[in-house]
């Protein structure tokens, strides 16, 4: 029994417990079984490129991890700050609370809205994250979405918000399946 002899899967990801496993799909057979063979920085250490292997058919293929450039949040006041997913994060997640969501559901929307800031920058309106934040939060689940949206609302007043949230209020009434 030699310890090299151990088989473990590579996780490059860092997975540890409590976090959600992202695997790379193989991009010829869709395994999600691939491992990585070879990593190395590159364009002067600002990206690393990995050599990945699947498992199942053996095609290699690479991909390359970047850091994402700063993406800018204009305020109402119109100062500027950094976009921050910690603090979508936590927004999220106070909406989210006790709601019931499968673990990993608030990083995969922190995840998708995140990219999806980054695609409109180098300067986001915060009404525009705001407005990102609850459309997903809408399809995922009613209540934090009106939990989200009553905050929202409060640091937009005078917009067509209110009427909108009316008229979901009332539509959740009637599509409300509880008893
Ligand atoms: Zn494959």
């Amino acid at each position: 029994m030699t310890p090299d002899r151990v088989t473990r899967s590579d996780q490059p990801n860092g997975d540890g417990p409590g976090t959600v496993r992202f695997a790379m799909q193989c991009p010829l057979c869709q395994a999600a079984d691939t491992r990585v063979i070879d990593s190395r920085p590159v364009d002067s250490n600002s990206a690393i490129r990995r050599r990945r292997l699947c498992v199942a058919c053996d095609h290699r293929f690479t991909t390359y991890e970047r850091s994402n450039p700063v993406t800018m949040v204009r305020k109402r006041s119109g100062r500027l700050e950094a976009f921050q997913p910690d603090k979508l994060r936590t927004g999220l997640s106070s909406a989210l609370a006790g709601r019931p969501v499968v673990e990993g559901s608030i990083d995969l929307l922190v995840e998708r809205i995140e990219s999806e800031v980054v695609t409109l920058g180098p300067v986001v309106s915060s009404d525009v994250i705001g407005r990102l934040v609850l459309d997903q939060l809408r399809q995922l689940d009613e209540v934090a979405y009106l939990r989200f949206a009553s905050v929202y609302k409060s640091f937009n007043a005078g917009s067509d918000f209110e009427r909108e949230l009316a008229e979901l209020e009332n539509q959740t009434e009637s599509l409300d399946p509880t008893p």
